[in-house]
């Protein structure tokens, strides 16, 4: 007999991601013939836009089909600091930006850079799943400082000052925020930073992933550039995949610190090298070109947000506090007496409805449907919903 193969402790302790699993399994369910409504992706269901793909391609046809430096293209990185310090006001050198496999790897790298064991990560909490797994592959412990939707889902500084130890070691913002849609104002980020400001260990990450895809009347600021005498240890991470639709390009940054971006570089050249040639010419058509075609798909998911918020409110049952950037809602479901779980294989079982259960995101109570979807998909998805409700 075969020993079965041993595999890490790391290994061993790795969860899955939830969001990829369900929209796994619905498709599978599709393949089998079953009549499936999805609002569980978590990617703009748009092209990406011709100038980009025609940009990537003229590189792929002129031959940019080797390895290329770690940290990427020279005119990427130079671009992306130019359009940090123009656009977000964080005044940086193309040497402080890391050009990595989507966002995800920039969060990677830096969470390998900076923790260890013994190290806590500060997590408000709803959160995006990646980041308590990268913070234990790193070895480092999660402290999740939690807000209801009663509280607007917004980090309180009086509980983050609570939750701070001498182990704190990182912070995370994410705003707009999956999966809650939360966006940070100027004056949370103000409030933040004066709490920040007295615990000099702790250093912050701020995943702006979202940062085009705002509702009307909302706009996003950048943490460093609201406390430039903490930009020493605010990191920026940011990618091409939501706000141009670029899921599957794989085109992130990480920028900040520069011993940290050289440990992180030094980490990425040992693991993964560079990000595909060819394809950072078409991110560099992307950060370089018109904002015009973000605004047009920035807007096109306000008015679906707001037709998903709308319908959710219209249920009974289901109580929602309407997001106010990225693509999600994250409605509390829990006057059904069922665990999110429960709920969204019932409802994906009884009603062929795929969402994503929000304990994958720290609230148990509630769930994420995604408007990353047309019209149509949209109403359907919210009147299987009310029908899988009405059968409670
Ligand atoms: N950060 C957040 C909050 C996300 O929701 C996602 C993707 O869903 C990412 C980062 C990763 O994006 P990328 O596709 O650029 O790796």
């Amino acid at each position: 007999m075969p020993r079965p193969l041993k595999l890490s402790a790391r290994a061993e302790a790795l969860q899955p991601s939830l969001t990829l699993a369900i929209a796994a399994r619905a498709k599978s369910l599709k393949a089998e013939g079953r009549d499936i409504c999805s609002l569980s992706a978590g990617e703009p269901d748009f092209d990406t836009p011709a100038f980009i793909r025609e940009a990537a391609a003229q590189a792929l046809e002129s031959g940019l089909t080797r390895y290329g430096p770690a940290a990427g293209e020279p005119a990427l990185r130079e671009a992306i600091a130019q359009k940090l310090t123009k656009e977000n006001h964080v005044p940086t050198s193309a040497g402080d930006v890391l050009v990595t496999n989507g966002g995800k790897q920039a969060l990677y790298n830096l969470f390998q850079v900076l923790l260890e064991p013994g190290d806590e990560l500060l997590l408000p909490a709803p959160y995006w799943l990646s980041y308590p797994e990268m913070a234990r592959l790193a070895g480092a412990s999660v402290r999740f400082i939690t807000s209801s939707a009663a509280e607007g889902f917004r980090l309180d500084p009086e509980r983050l000052e609570a939750a701070i130890t001498p182990a704190s070691k990182l912070l995370v913002l994410n705003s707009p925020g999956n999966p809650t849609g939360m966006v940070l104002s100027r004056s949370d980020l103000e409030a933040i930073a004066e709490v920040l400001r007295r615990h000099p260990q702790v250093a912050v990450v701020c995943d702006e992933i979202y940062e085009f895809l705002l509702a009307p009347g909302h706009s996003h600021h950048s943490f460093a550039a609201v406390a430039p005498d903490l930009a020493d240890r605010v990191f920026t991470v940011n990618g091409f995949a939501k706000g141009w639709a670029m899921t599957g390009w794989r085109i992130g940054w990480l920028a900040g610190n520069s011993a940290a971006l050289k440990a992180a570089s030094a980490l990425q050249s040992q693991s993964t090298s560079n990000v595909c040639t060819f394809a950072q010419y078409g991110a560099l058509a992307a950060v370089t070109g018109s904002r015009e075609c973000i605004q047009t798909m920035a807007a096109q998911f306000s008015h679906r947000r707001e037709l998903l918020s709308d319908g959710l409110q219209a249920i009974e049952g289901v109580q929602l506090l309407p997001p106010q950037g990225a693509f999600y809602a994250f409605p509390n479901i829990s006057s059904t007496g069922l665990d999110s779980m429960t709920f969204c294989e019932r409802l994906l079982d009884e009603q062929g409805l795929a969402v994503v259960p929000g304990g994958a995101f720290g609230d148990n109570d509630c769930i994420r449907l995604s408007c990353a979807a047309s019209d149509a998909t949209i109403q359907d998805g919210l009147a299987r919903l009310q029908r899988f409700i009405e059968t409670l």
